[in-house]
């Protein structure tokens, strides 16, 4: 395989899944981020990348979990945001969008992609909130909810890798210190409200944007994806006898929301 080209739907998921197995299920490594004892561990676990708490009136108490194996069913046991959801949707209300909710970054980092001044407030009728053809794609370039990054490096050391996301205005943050998470990815975020550039350094818990509707989306809502060994390499943040991750831990809190002095 040499461009991967990938974006949230399930089509192209399908596709992931037939070139990736050899890298997939890397839950078993044996790492064990609980382990304690080192700085490193610590700085490699994930805090909430949102500024409400589920059920709080601004966030709202449903979550939309991943289904990274693409069987329908998430961590929990229960259904997933839908079937081949690659991230973690947190939903929040219409007026908590209008008030501005702070999208958070989940761990230190560089900025990787920000792409921004997609319409923020989709599903309607405006040509950002179109999805394109299940084979658009095209490097350094968008169309309707759809923005994709130029051509990199790939993995195996070729040129001409890009990456596709279906979320409008989006984020990538790389986490070069950490070495259980490789990037986190933030969707739908609200017009022109992303407060760093490709490049800059941020901490854990630095606001980076706020969120809203941008993109393939429904509703209000922050799309927050974990890539845990290179770009695009999905993992499942949340550890579930029904889900791919089992025993990994990934969020410095539980629950994750719960503030980092409890
Ligand atoms: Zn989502």
């Amino acid at each position: 395989m040499t461009a991967i080209k990938l974006t949230l739907l399930t089509i192209i998921l399908s596709i992931l899944s037939a070139c990736g197995s050899s890298g997939s299920d890397d839950n078993s490594s044996g790492i064990d981020a609980n382990m304690g004892g080192t700085p490193n561990v610590q700085s490699s676990l994930l805090e909430w990348p949102i500024d409400c708490v589920p059920g709080d009136g601004k966030c709202l108490a449903r979550i939309g979990y991943p289904d990274i194996n693409i069987d329908g069913v998430a961590h929990d046991c229960n259904l997933p945001g839908y079937v081949g959801h690659q991230g973690t949707d947190i939903v929040i209300t219409e007026q908590a969008m209008l008030d501005g909710t702070a999208v958070l970054a989940a761990s230190a980092g560089t900025v990787r992609w920000v792409f921004d001044g997609k319409f923020d407030q989709c599903p309607s009728g405006h040509p950002d909130c179109q999805v394109p053809s299940d084979d658009w794609f095209v490097p350094g370039q968008s169309n309707g909810t759809r923005v994709c990054t130029p051509e990199i490096e790939c993995s195996n050391g070729s040129f001409g890798c890009f990456y596709c996301f279906d979320g409008g205005n989006v984020v990538v943050i790389e986490h070069p210190d950490n070495p259980d998470v490789h990037a986190t990815r933030y969707d739908h975020l609200k017009t022109n409200s992303i407060v760093v550039s490709p490049g800059d350094i941020v901490s854990a818990g630095d606001k980076i944007a706020e969120a809203a509707s941008a993109g393939r989306s429904t509703a209000p809502h922050l799309h927050f994806e974990v890539w845990d060994t290179g770009f695009y390499e999905l993992a499942d943040p949340w550890v579930g006898t029904c889900g791919p991750n089992t025993n990994k831990q990934f969020w410095k809190n539980d629950p994750p929301w719960a503030s980092s002095q409890g």
